[in-house]
């Protein structure tokens, strides 16, 4: 029987759609040169390439898969459990985002945009001037935790809301800053991957393979159907906005991501998401110094491919701009970092978000 043979009989069992990613079981494989075994299984998710190997997620049956193939690999399962015990829950982390906003009620909303699997609220964090109304100030936002074993993008986030709030009629910067913008922060997207310390949802699906893919017929519609109920709720809330500008915010490497990530063609704004790239890079000191990617930052497609990425998908349906964030080597860096993590990209979260104000006036973006 031949490896794709073995390896779609196995997963044949598990396709309840066409497009989902099943990410029941991880694996770190070794060997960059072992990529090709695993990249044309479009069933699998492969994450954060390096010299020395990759993530590799999937349905049952990719562990016998890769004992078959004889390569070397590690689970990766069993190692995070330890560690997400120190994280708060998802409760914990609504409850002080509910205090935080509940002292600012004329400049901070909290909302929930739909819930999850296990009926947990996506909780969004609007934080603007006048902030029940919605006009047209630019809008921007940042999403975190789309993977559920990737929590530090979650704290910091957490952080930054509680950060522009206290310093709101304090700092000159930050005061203008909301009251000319309408800023959404979405600290979690996958709170019960977050629970069960699992890169997918409750289901488990990879919710950044999810989006609709416009490079693949059959998932090149922007249609709900068969999506997970946290994907359906990014895609319903995006189309209620006028985002123009995004980012959304991993764990497992520290660069960051330009698109595309789909295909290898240059995205028709390079010059600026090369440039808004760097930028970020620079202003977190720690990324712009990698000694792994150049100037911190990478082309996601050059990096590795991937379907069904948000992405791609933000800005193919809508034009709104997003880059993708990698903030942390290790998916569970101890708790005490947190602090560490957040002044690191301080700096940069903050001057992000004022390039709304750049992209809207030059209109370069046109829908
Ligand atoms: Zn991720």
């Amino acid at each position: 029987m031949t490896r794709m043979l073995v390896f779609s009989l196995l997963f044949s069992l598990l396709t309840l759609n066409s497009h989902a990613k099943y990410t029941h079981e991880a694996y770190y494989v070794y060997g960059k040169q072992n990529l090709s075994l695993f990249a044309p299984y479009k069933e699998l998710s492969i994450d954060h390439v390096s010299s020395s190997g990759f993530e590799v997620y999937g349905p049952k049956g990719l562990g016998q898969f890769i004992a078959r193939i004889n390569v070397r690999a590690v689970s990766l399962t069993s190692a995070t459990r330890v560690q997400t015990a120190k994280y708060p829950s998802p409760e914990n982390v609504a409850q002080r985002l509910k205090i935080a906003t509940s002292k600012y009620p004329n400049i901070a909303q909290m909302t929930s945009i739909g819930k999850s699997v296990q009926g947990r609220d996506l909780w969004v964090i609007k934080i603007s001037k006048n902030v029940r109304v919605n006009d047209n100030r630019p809008e921007f936002k940042y999403i975190a935790n789309m993977h559920g074993d990737e929590i530090m993008g979650r704290e910091i986030m957490t952080l930054l809301v509680e950060d522009l709030l206290t310093n709101y009629g304090k700092d000159q910067y930050i005061t203008q800053l909301i009251d000319t913008t309408q800023i959404y922060i979405l600290p979690s997207m996958n709170p019960d991957g977050a629970a069960l310390a699992q890169r997918g949802n409750a289901n488990w699906i990879d919710l950044n393979r999810d989006f609709p893919d416009f490079s693949e017929s059959g998932n090149n519609k922007n249609t709900l159907d068969g999506r997970a109920p946290e994907t359906q709720a990014i895609m319903k809330w995006q189309a209620q906005h006028q985002f123009l500008l995004s980012a959304n915010y991993h764990g497992g490497a520290e660069v960051v991501n330009y698109p595309y990530d789909t295909i290898g063609d240059k995205f028709p704004l390079y010059d600026l998401v090369r440039g808004l790239s760097v930028e970020y890079a620079t202003n977190a000191p720690y990324i712009g110094a990698s000694k792994v990617f150049k100037n911190g930052i990478t082309n996601g497609y050059e990096w590795y491919e991937v379907n069904g990425g948000m992405q791609d998908w933000s800005w193919h349906w809508y034009k709104d701009l997003q880059l993708t964030v990698e903030v942390s080597n290790q998916k569970y860096p101890d708790p005490s970092t947190t602090t560490y993590y957040y002044q690191q990209n301080r700096k940069a979260l903050i001057a992000y978000i004022a390039r709304v104000h750049t992209l809207n006036q030059s209109r370069m973006i046109r829908r």
